[in-house]
């Protein structure tokens, strides 16, 4: 398979869809960026190792989930990204284990913990990510993490080499995870270990961390969750808000009045917009406190030239 010809694509032995000059504004929760080259949407598991085996290894790659923690470059992405959601859908019991594929959403996954009488998944409900992104992230919020629930994951390596992985395999931290040894692979499955309990009190819990979530964060407009991750023992939307940033615009992009960690799109806001903002907010918290402020947000591409 050739990149550069879109037409030697159509592998007979590929069942997905292969996309071409992809607005990555369609793909992101801040309805901003740039256009990928090409996005593969696998039919399922099977047809992502074909599409892997199949791909010249210079080709850049990417795994998208929901793209709720993502900002592409105005300048486009020159690569390929594999879109998990849609494509690796499975979710089911296995034994006491959830088996959990890369594309399931936080919430349906939460929800099916719950319908299954099983506690501990419920946070999953407040982040609008899929279980690879969750995985690559460490997502979590109230006190609860993805990897703590994590007894094995399932990966495709660059290759297309299909492997288990326990979590000894990896640095896990705070939004944070690193493979210890170098091999470039995604996230396409992970079993779930959950203590079993009151599937009533499960789904109030979902109920109440929702109520609590569109109260605090600006859910009407287009954003990316925290773009900074919390300093050690300080909060980055105390030291925004505490800088006067509130309000603070970029074009189209804002910092929130609602919560000062989120920048929201109030129109069409480029990416250059939003990355401008997240430079500046940096440099006036560092300038005013002494605090480095770390983004949470993946950004990648090309600027525009
Ligand atoms: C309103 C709102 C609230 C949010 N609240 C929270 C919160 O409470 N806690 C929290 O932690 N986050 C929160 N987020 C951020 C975001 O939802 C999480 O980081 C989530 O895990 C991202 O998942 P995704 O599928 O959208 O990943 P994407 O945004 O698509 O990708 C994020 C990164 O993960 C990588 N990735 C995605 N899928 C895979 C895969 N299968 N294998 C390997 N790498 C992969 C991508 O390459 C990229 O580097 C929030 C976002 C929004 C918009």
């Amino acid at each position: 398979m050739k990149m550069s010809e879109p037409t030697q694509f159509t592998a007979q032995t590929l069942r997905g869809e292969l996309s071409f000059d992809v607005d990555m504004r369609r793909h992101t929760s801040w309805r901003a960026g740039g256009v990928a080259k090409r996005m593969y949407q696998a039919a399922d598991l099977a047809d992502l190792q074909c599409f892997l085996q199949q791909l010249p290894v210079q080709e850049p790659l990417m795994a998208v989930g929901l793209g709720s923690n993502l900002l592409v470059r105005d300048g486009g992405y020159k690569g390929t990204l594999l879109l998990m959601l849609g494509a690796l859908t499975e979710l089911r019991m296995e034994g006491d284990l959830i088996y959990v594929q890369a594309g399931v959403a936080g919430a349906k996954l939460a929800r099916f913990a719950a319908s299954n009488h099983l506690c501990g998944a419920e946070f999953f409900v407040g982040i609008p990510g899929t279980m690879g992104g969750m995985l690559a992230m460490n997502a979590g919020c109230y006190g609860s993490e993805t990897w703590q629930k994590v007894v094995r994951v399932q990966v495709l390596t660059r290759r297309g080499e299909l492997l288990e992985r326990t979590p000894q395999e990896y640095d896990i931290g705070y939004r944070h995870v690193t493979l210890r040894e170098s091999s470039e692979e995604f996230f396409v499955g992970a079993w779930l270990k959950l203590e079993a309990g009151d599937v009533e009190k499960a789904r109030q819990d979902i109920k109440v961390l929702m109520e609590k979530r569109s109260a605090s964060q600006p859910l009407q407009l287009p954003n990316c969750g925290s773009v900074f991750r919390n300093p050690e023992g300080n909060h980055a939307a105390k030291l925004i808000e505490g800088c006067g940033l509130k309000g603070k615009t970029i074009g189209g992009a804002q910092v929130s009045e609602k919560h000062a960690n989120f920048i929201v799109n109030i129109g069409d806001a480029t990416a250059t917009d939003i990355e401008d903002l997240i430079n500046e907010v940096r440099t006036t918290v560092l300038r005013q406190t002494g605090v480095e402020l770390h983004p949470e947000v993946k950004i990648v591409g090309e600027k525009l030239q």
